[in-house]
């Protein structure tokens, strides 16, 4: 089929009102269920044998957008951590499919790809004020799970290295295998010691091969998500066991932070001492750090001071998850990875041997670019750069820091109203009548423990505001997670308040 002018105006038309509606807000969360019925029955479900047409086909994709939930258009959506899009970064993403760059090989002499995709991560590196000559091993990947799996893939290279090293032995697990490399370094288990960490981080665990029953918990009996030091100290030194300490920067739960700079120090320390690797979990708490020198004025209206000690000392780990889909509001999938040893990168992730991949290794004029498929999961790649590009050209550090500002400020006006709310508990409970700490998660559940089993449910199924359904001290909890750049804490807070309100009075009187 030939593209005709008559395709490339509806075309041009169609993509023009899908920028548009970044503009709007749509106030529902959630498509009624008789429409997404509907538009389920409109999905082909057989190949046809002629082809629709572009015509028709647009037609069709009208319809089954309306079947599609709402965590971009909606700013009170606040299931997971679902992040917004900017509408720069829409239209960035839209330039990545036209141009349909492949960033897998550094080719200066032939296209900037991967020069824009370097200077991107440099610039997200001081946006989030980690040392660009530090963190020298950077990439994008598909999201936080895959940078957890990069995390653990270097940490183990690292940890069973430098316990071959002891025994005089140099090993790599990307040349020899983990077999063959813990029989030469004389090990009998790696552990991964962590505080409530997030579910990918099991899931990395048994893509790596150390699987998902080596993660140990040392947090704090009463305060779960902080580490015990004591504990910590005495895993570390278990004979013959090499170890990948992980920081959980933003529990998922409550969204606290599991260490201070005081802690991120003596835990470099020990982990030093053990030759132990530590690997931070930021998929959303990382961004807390854009906040860092912001101005002081409203440091002091916010109370910024004890939330950014969590995120302080990040950058004494050895590599670090972030997440770009998420806070960054740049569309799926765009996750990041920082780390401190780029040649434990190529020992890992070298994709050797492909003569037709021959990698331009020096570069006359400017800095040497890492070729992205020799330092990554992927060999070829989407630009997801191009994007996060955009989005930090158009809204620069004080955008950034003031987007997380009026979420942060959202956060704490709800959390403020839940703990007014008699029906309600904000939890973690110490946090009850301080709201210090919070950050852009609030947890919280029905005092009334039949009401509670229901609430989650009963909260969506006003579709006016959509949360997500957690567990918290065995029992059920309600989870808002706000991501999205278009919230605005005038309209946003009363709503919410509204349909708990909504949710109560409407349970009392069945
Ligand atoms: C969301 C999240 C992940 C997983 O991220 P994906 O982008 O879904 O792969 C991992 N860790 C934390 C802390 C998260 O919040």
């Amino acid at each position: 089929m030939n593209a005709s002018t008559t395709d490339a105006n509806e075309l041009h038309h169609a993509q023009q009102q899908f920028i548009q509606k970044l503009y709007e807000r749509n106030e529902t969360t959630l498509p009624p269920e008789e429409i997404l019925e509907q538009a389920r029955n409109d999905i082909v479900t057989r190949l046809p044998d002629d082809g629709a047409g572009t015509h028709k086909t647009l037609i069709n994709l009208d319809k089954l957008t309306k079947g599609f939930n709402n965590p971009i258009l909606s700013s009170t959506y606040y299931g997971f951590v679902t992040g917004g899009v900017t509408p720069i970064a829409s239209v960035a993403d839209t330039a990545c499919s036209v141009y349909d760059q492949n960033v897998q090989v550094h080719l200066p002499k032939e296209t900037i790809a991967t020069d824009i995709e370097y200077s991107t991560l440099k610039m997200l590196c001081q946006l989030l004020h980690l040392p660009i000559d530090t963190f020298t091993h950077r990439t994008f990947t598909t999201g936080a799970t895959a940078s957890n799996v990069l995390g653990l893939a270097c940490g183990r290279e690292y940890v069973i290295s430098k316990a071959a090293e002891r025994h005089s032995e140099d090993v790599s697990v990307g040349r020899d295998g983990l077999i063959g490399a813990m029989r030469k370094s004389r090990l009998d288990d790696i552990q991964i010691l962590t505080t409530v960490p997030h579910s990918s981080l099991a899931k990395a665990a048994s893509i790596v091969g150390l699987g998902r029953e080596c993660i140990q918990l040392v947090g704090k009996d009463d305060v779960p998500y902080k580490f015990d030091l004591t504990k910590l100290q005495k895993l570390l030194r278990r004979p013959k066991t090499a170890s990948i300490v992980v920081i959980s920067c933003g529990e998922v739960n409550t969204g606290y932070f599991a260490t201070d700079f005081a802690d991120m120090q003596q835990i470099r320390h020990l982990c030093d001492e053990a030759g132990a690797f530590i690997h931070c979990d930021g998929a959303f708490g990382l961004m807390a750090r854009c906040l860092q020198r912001s101005d002081d004025a409203s440091k002091r209206h916010l109370q910024l001071d004890k939330l950014l000690e969590g995120c302080e000392g990040i950058e004494l780990v050895d590599s670090i998850t972030g997440d770009a889909h998420k806070l960054l509001n740049v569309p799926y999938d765009c996750g990041f990875f920082f780390s401190r040893r780029l040649h434990l990168a190529t020992n890992v992730f070298r994709n050797a041997g492909a003569a037709y991949l021959n990698v331009a290794t020096s570069n006359d004029d400017s800095e040497n670019i890492p070729s992205p498929l020799n330092i990554g999961i992927e060999n070829s790649r989407r630009f997801r750069a191009l994007p996060v590009y955009a989005s930090l050209v158009a809204y620069g550090r004080k955008g950034y820091a003031e987007m997380l500002l009026r979420q942060i400020r959202l956060a704490r006006e709800i959390a403020s109203c839940i703990s007014k709310l008699k029906f309600l508990q904000l939890l973690p409970q110490e946090s009850s009548n301080n709201f210090e700490r919070v950050y852009i998660v609030v947890l919280f559940r029905a005092k009334d423990d039949n009401l509670n089993k229901q609430l989650v449910q009963r909260i969506n199924r006003s579709r006016q505001i959509y949360v997500s359904g957690t567990s918290w001290d065995g029992a059920p909890a309600a989870r808002i997670a706000i991501s999205n750049w278009r919230v605005d804490v005038s309209t946003d807070a009363p709503r919410v308040e509204n349909v708990l309100r909504d949710v109560y009075r409407s349970w009392m009187t069945e």
